[in-house]
């Protein structure tokens, strides 16, 4: 008899061509887990509208954002769900209905909370105070019972826990109380060297750029500080350039060490090096892309057949979750 196997669910915020650091922090997590999950993966739109004044850009991000997972291997006809979040109401419903279980205090309480109002104190929407029982909502909606999570993001799923806990207790055992899945999700440092990779601060390299705009990224990218000539030895502990060698180049890694620490390689060629290694190795990548890009409806399709899985997902869960509750049946 085959075990059935466990479910999986994750969530990006739709923002467009995807960067080293979308890649290496989770894509290429999402693609792995297929081997051994029932993967369900969303591009939560409505998570987005929580800090974006500018939704213009929405459709052709989650498009972008699209193309780019189906390119590196998230596979529908491996089973994986990949949809959009505000493709299945259900969840602004069931959202609603945990906010009612969920108290005030332990939402504002929350350190990423206090850090959004922060940044953005002129957009303290009531979104962003709910968006931790949105997030809850997503995954319960879904019945999932494993969450890939790295270590620092463990307290976010700890509250979904928490008001899955809560619902439980209240109204019986309806709601999955998910499981965290400990995952190494790489941080990738911009090429300012200093900042997460990120694309609001422009120091991304988009996995999907020819090699010629890799080049010219990675050209630009920060070094050891203290080498300031040929000449003198480097220390590729403090090197970003080593950091991504480290995955890009793994036949090479030792060498490249070897040489930067006795000066035996100027930073531009080590450069060059990585460049090219970024660019062979997303090679396929690029003309998988091309080919879903080529038939966009088919992209579109994808998602609205995700959609369509999701929902039927989504139904079960709703109808439990009102039942428990109690609220008046609709004959
Ligand atoms: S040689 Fe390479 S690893 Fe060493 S400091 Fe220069 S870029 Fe960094």
């Amino acid at each position: 008899m085959t075990e059935q196997r466990h479910r999986v669910f994750s969530g990006a915020r739709p923002t467009g061509r995807q960067h080293l650091g979308n890649y290496l922090g989770a894509i290429r997590n999402y693609v792995a887990l297929q081997d051994d999950y029932d993967c369900i993966y969303c591009v939560v739109d409505l998570h987005a509208l929580t800090t974006l004044s500018d939704t213009d850009k929405l459709r052709t991000w989650t498009y972008e954002m699209t193309l780019d997972w189906l390119a590196a291997g998230i596979d529908p006809d491996r089973g994986t769900i990949l949809f959009v979040q505000s493709h299945v109401p259900q969840v602004v419903e069931l959202h609603l209905l945990l906010s009612m279980v969920t108290p005030l205090g332990w939402l504002t309480r929350l350190p990423t909370f206090k850090e959004k109002v922060r940044q953005q104190p002129d957009n303290v929407n009531y979104g962003l105070v709910g968006y931790p029982v949105l997030m809850a909502a997503d995954i319960t909606l879904y019945k999932a019972d494993t969450v890939p999570v790295g270590v620092d993001q463990a307290p976010h799923l700890e509250f979904t826990r928490e008001i899955v806990r809560r619902f439980n207790r209240l109204f019986g055992d309806v709601l999955v109380e998910p499981q965290a899945k400990y995952t190494e999700f790489t941080k990738v440092l911009g090429i300012d060297g200093k900042q997460k990779m990120s694309k609001s601060l422009n120091n991304h390299i988009e996995i999907a750029s020819p090699p010629e705009e890799i080049q010219g990224r990675v050209m630009q990218m920060m070094t050891d500080p203290a080498r300031r000539y040929r000449s003198d030895p480097g220390h590729p502990e403090v090197c970003n350039v080593y950091s991504l060698h480290k995955f890009f180049s793994a036949d090479e890694v030792g060498q490249i060490e070897h040489d930067c620490r006795n000066a035996g390689i100027g930073c531009v060629q080590c450069k060059r090096k990585l460049a090219q290694n970024i660019a062979d190795y997303f090679a396929p990548f690029r003309e998988r892309r091309a080919e879903w890009d080529a038939h966009p409806d088919d992209v579109w399709d994808v998602l609205a057949d995700g959609a369509r899985r999701a929902s039927a997902i989504a139904e079960e869960t709703i109808t439990a979750v009102k039942d428990a509750i109690g609220l008046p049946e609709r004959r």
